[in-house]
C-alpha cells in the first residue's frame, strides 16, 4: 500500500528512543498517508472511502484539494448505497474540523484539573498506573471497553496489546449494548454469528416483515433498498409504536412492549397447526423440530391475544401472509436485541424462516441488521469475548492456532473468557477493577441507570479514555484522556451488516498530537515494553493480512481477499471470501446456506426456544407508564459525540431532551403540548419536552436514547444469554413542571 522507503522508516523507528518514535507518530498522523501522499491519490482529485457513522457501510466519494478532504458525495458505483447517503453520511467530514477536538494528551493533576503533557509523559503515567494496579491487585484488576467505531485492524491490534501484551483478561464493547443478542442467536442456532444475507434481499422479497426496526431513520439507506423492490412487496412492520417505518408499510402490528416472543411462538402455532411449513427444508436442514412445535403448541392466538395487544384474528393474518410469500425475509433490529428475552425472540424469528423454507434463497432470510459501523468486526476480530475469528479462549487447538499465527507463545492466550460489559462494571463496583481503559466509547451516557453507572466509574484508580473529543460525560471522569484520530484522519477496513469488508482511507490530518488509535496502540506497546510482539504491524495493511491469515478456515475466512487494493477495485468483498476462491472474482452480492448446509458440526440449524418471561418492571400505581427508548432521528447518531458537531445535523433534529406521550396519557396526566415535563423512574428523575402524538400507544412513552438524560432512567435488565441490556422497557411515571 505504502511506498517501501516509508516502511523502512518505520522499522527503523521502532528501534528508536521513546520520544523519537512518539514525535515521528505524531508527525504521521499530522500528515497524509505515512508522511506522503499514497501513490493512487493525486492531491486534487477523488477518492473512495466508506461511512464511519452506521453499520450500512455506505460507499463515499471523497473531493481533495491539496491532498485533503475538501467534501463529498455518495459514490454512485458502490454496491451498498447506489448513489445515495443519509444525512450523517453527507455531514461526515464536518465532527472532524470541530475547534474543540482533543489535541493533546489531557493528565488531571492533584487540583482534578486537565493539564496537557507530551505523548512520552501521557505513556509513562498509563504505564505506570496500570502496572501499579496490576502488582497491588492481579492483572485482572485493569479492564478495557472499546467500541465498534474503529477498524478491524485497530480492533485487532487492541484485543492483541491488552490480551497477549499487557496481561488482560477483561475486555467487552459497546456491540453488548447493540449487537450480542444476535451473536448469540446466530450461534446457538447456526454455528457461526453469520447474518445470512446480502442488501439485494430487501429488493427480492415479496413479504418483507420488520420486527422493532424503524429502517426509515435508522437505517434509511436500506430503506431506500426497499422502495427499490420492483417485486411490489407486503411490507409488515412489527412494533409497539407507529413509527416513521410503520407509517410507510402496508400493515402495522403495534404489539405491547416485549410480548414479542409470544407473538413469533404464536404465528408459528398457526403455520404449523395449518401446516403452512416446508416438511421438506426442515427435514433436511434443521435439528429440532418436532420439539419446537410441541413448545409452540401452548400458544394459539387465542391463548396469547390479550397480551399482546392485538387481536386473534391479526395474529393469523400474520401467519397467513407469511405462508402466501414466496420470498419471505425477516428483519430485526434494537427492537429485539434490546428485550429481556431478546435471544431467544431472534431465534422465534429464525425458526419462523427455517419451517417455512424461507433461508438461502434470494429475498429470503433471518435478517439482524446491526447498528455501528464496524459493530461486525468486532463480533469476529475484537478479541473481547470471543478468540480471534469467532474461535474460543477455553479451546486450546483454537489458542495454538491463534498463538501460532500471532508467533506468541500459547501461555500467553488466556484460557478463560472475559467478563461482559455488566461483570465488568460489577466487578469495578466490587472494587476488583480498579483500572480501566476506554476506547471510543461513552458509556457514562450510554450505559443503563446512568447515576449508578459514573458512581461506579468514580470508584476506579485509574481511568484512561481514548476519544476524539475531551469533554464526553465518561472522558470527563478520566484522569488520563489519550486524542485520538477518527475516521478519515486514518485507514482500515469495516465489515457491514451484509459481512462485506470496505476500506476507509486517511483523507483528513489529525488535529494537533492526536495520533491514530492505531499509532496509539504502537506507542503503549512500546512503551509497555512488548513492542516485539508487534514488531510487524507496522501500518494497518501489515495487520490486514494478519487478519485474513485468522480468518483462515473458519466461516469467515477472508484469505482470498488479495489486499487493500481489491477492497477499493471491487467496492469491497463480502466474507466468505476464501484463498480456494480466488479463480474467480466474488460476485459483488453473496448471501449463505444456499446449499442448506450450515455451520453446526451436523450441518443443520437448530431451533432454539424456551418458555416466555414476564418482564423485569412491569407499570404499576406509582409508575404507571412504559417507558420505550430509541433512535429519534436520522440526524442523530448515538451519544451524539460527533453529530451534535454538525450545525446541519443539529438543526435537523429537535434540541434537548423530549418526551413523546399519546393525548389521552397527556390528558390523564395534564401534560401541555411542548410543556416541561418531568419523568421519574425508580433510578432518577429528568426534565424533558413533552411531544403530544397517537403515534406512541396509551400506556407508554417515548424518548430517543440520543438525550443526555435519557438512561438516568432506564434499568439494568439483561437478556440471560447475551446480558445485553433491555433498553426497551421500564416503568415510570410523568408529571408538568
Ligand atoms: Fe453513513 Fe449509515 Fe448514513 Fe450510509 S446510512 S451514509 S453508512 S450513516
Amino acid at each position: 500500500m505504502f511506498p517501501g522507503n516509508v516502511t523502512k522508516r518505520l522499522k527503523a523507528l521502532l528501534r528508536q528512543p521513546d520520544g523519537a518514535l512518539s514525535k515521528e507518530l505524531e508527525r504521521v498522523d499530522a500528515g497524509m498517508g505515512l508522511g506522503q501522499l499514497p501513490a493512487r491519490l493525486r492531491p486534487d482529485s477523488t477518492t473512495t472511502s466508506i461511512c464511519g457513522f452506521c453499520s450500512t457501510g455506505c460507499g463515499l466519494r471523497i473531493h481533495l484539494k491539496d491532498g485533503a478532504a475538501q467534501n463529498l458525495s455518495p459514490d454512485s458505483a458502490y454496491p451498498v448505497n447506489l448513489g445515495m447517503a443519509c444525512p450523517k453520511g453527507w455531514q461526515a467530514l464536518t465532527p472532524l474540523a470541530a475547534d474543540d477536538r482533543a489535541t493533546e494528551p489531557l493528565v488531571r493533576n492533584s487540583s482534578g484539573t486537565f493539564q496537557p503533557v507530551d505523548w512520552d509523559c501521557a505513556m509513562d503515567k498509563m504505564v505506570t498506573n496500570f502496572r501499579a494496579v496490576q502488582e497491588r491487585h492481579g492483572e485482572d484488576a485493569v479492564a478495557f471497553l472499546s467500541t465498534g467505531q474503529i477498524p478491524t485492524e485497530e480492533m485487532v491490534f487492541l484485543g492483541a496489546l491488552a490480551k497477549f501484551g499487557m496481561g488482560m483478561r477483561h475486555g467487552d464493547g459497546n456491540t453488548r449494548q447493540c449487537m450480542a443478542t444476535s451473536v448469540v442467536a446466530y450461534k446457538e442456532s447456526f454455528g457461526f454469528d453469520a447474518p445470512p444475507y446480502t442488501y439485494a434481499d430487501l429488493e427480492e422479497s415479496d413479504v418483507i416483515v420488520l420486527v422493532g426496526s424503524n429502517l426509515c431513520i435508522a437505517h434509511p439507506i436500506l430503506w431506500q433498498r426497499v422502495t427499490r423492490n420492483t417485486r411490489n412487496p407486503e411490507i409488515i412492520v412489527v412494533d409497539p409504536r407507529r413509527t416513521e417505518t410503520a407509517m410507510a408499510a402496508d400493515h402495522h402490528l403495534p404489539l405491547s412492549p416485549k410480548s414479542d416472543l409470544l407473538l413469533f411462538y404464536s404465528v408459528a402455532q398457526v403455520l404449523i397447526e395449518r401446516s403452512w411449513i416446508d416438511r421438506t427444508y426442515i427435514s433436511q436442514h434443521t435439528e429440532g423440530f418436532e420439539e419446537f412445535a410441541e413448545h409452540v403448541a401452548k400458544f394459539p392466538p387465542h391463548a396469547v391475544a390479550a397480551a399482546t395487544g392485538l387481536a386473534t384474528s391479526s395474529i393469523v393474518d400474520l401467519a397467513e401472509r407469511i405462508h402466501l410469500g414466496k420470498r419471505v425475509s425477516f428483519w430485526w433490529t434494537m427492537g429485539v436485541n434490546q428485550g429481556h428475552e431478546a435471544v431467544r425472540t431472534a431465534q422465534a424469528l429464525i425458526a419462523l424462516a427455517l419451517m417455512t423454507g424461507n433461508m438461502g434463497r434470494p429475498g429470503t432470510g433471518a435478517n439482524s441488521i446491526t447498528g455501528q459501523c464496524n459493530a461486525m468486526g468486532s463480533r469476529l476480530f475484537s478479541n473481547t469475548t470471543s478468540l480471534f475469528g469467532g474461535r474460543a479462549f477455553g479451546n486450546a487447538e483454537d489458542r495454538r492456532q491463534v498463538a501460532k499465527i500471532l508467533g506468541i507463545h500459547e501461555s500467553t492466550i488466556p484460557r478463560t473468557d472475559s467478563l461482559a460489559y455488566d461483570q465488568i462494571v460489577d466487578e469495578i463496583e466490587a472494587g476488583r477493577i480498579k483500572a480501566l481503559w476506554v476506547v471510543g466509547t461513552n458509556g457514562s451516557h450510554s450505559w443503563t441507570h446512568q447515576s449508578a453507572f459514573r458512581k461506579t466509574l468514580a470508584k476506579l484508580d485509574y481511568l484512561v479514555v481514548q476519544d476524539l473529543y475531551a469533554d464526553t460525560e465518561t472522558a470527563r471522569q478520566a484522569h488520563l484522556i489519550l486524542p485520538a484520530a477518527g475516521w478519515g484522519e486514518k485507514e482500515g477496513t469495516f465489515i457491514n451488516s451484509e459481512r462485506r469488508i470496505g476500506l476507509t482511507k486517511k483523507v483528513s490530518r489529525a488535529p494537533g498530537q492526536a495520533l491514530s488509535d492505531f499509532n496509539i496502540f504502537r506507542l503503549i506497546a512500546h512503551h509497555w515494553g512488548c513492542g516485539k510482539m508487534f514488531e510487524r504491524w507496522k501500518t494497518p495493511e501489515d495487520v490486514f493480512d494478519v487478519i485474513k491469515q485468522l480468518s483462515e478456515g473458519r466461516p469467515c475466512d477472508i484469505s482470498g481477499i488479495e489486499g487493500y487494493h481489491q477492497l477499493d477495485r471491487d467496492g469491497g468483498v463480502q466474507w466468505p471470501w476464501s484463498a480456494t476462491d480466488i479463480t474467480v472474482p466474488p460476485a459483488s452480492k453473496r448471501r449463505l446456506f444456499e446449499d442448506g448446509h450450515y455451520f453446526r458440526s451436523n450441518g443443520r440449524a437448530r431451533f432454539c426456544f424456551d418458555a416466555p418471561r414476564p418482564v423485569a418492571e412491569p407499570p404499576d400505581e406509582s409508575y404507571p407508564l412504559i417507558l420505550l427508548t430509541g433512535r429519534g432521528s436520522s440526524t442523530e447518531w448515538h451519544t451524539q459525540t460527533r453529530t451534535r458537531r454538525s450545525p446541519v445535523l443539529r438543526k435537523l433534529s429537535r434540541e434537548g431532551a423530549w418526551v413523546e406521550v399519546h393525548p389521552a396519557d397527556a390528558e390523564r396526566f395534564a401534560i401541555e403540548p411542548g410543556g416541561l415535563v418531568r419523568v421519574t423512574s425508580r433510578r432518577g428523575s429528568i426534565e424533558a419536552r413533552g411531544v403530544m402524538t397517537a403515534t406512541v400507544g396509551r400506556g407508554r412513552v417515548f424518548i430517543p436514547m440520543h438525550c443526555a438524560e435519557t438512561n438516568q432512567l432506564t434499568r439494568r435488565t439483561l437478556d440471560p444469554h447475551s446480558r445485553q441490556p433491555s433498553y426497551k422497557h421500564c416503568a415510570v411515571r410523568i408529571a408538568p413542571l
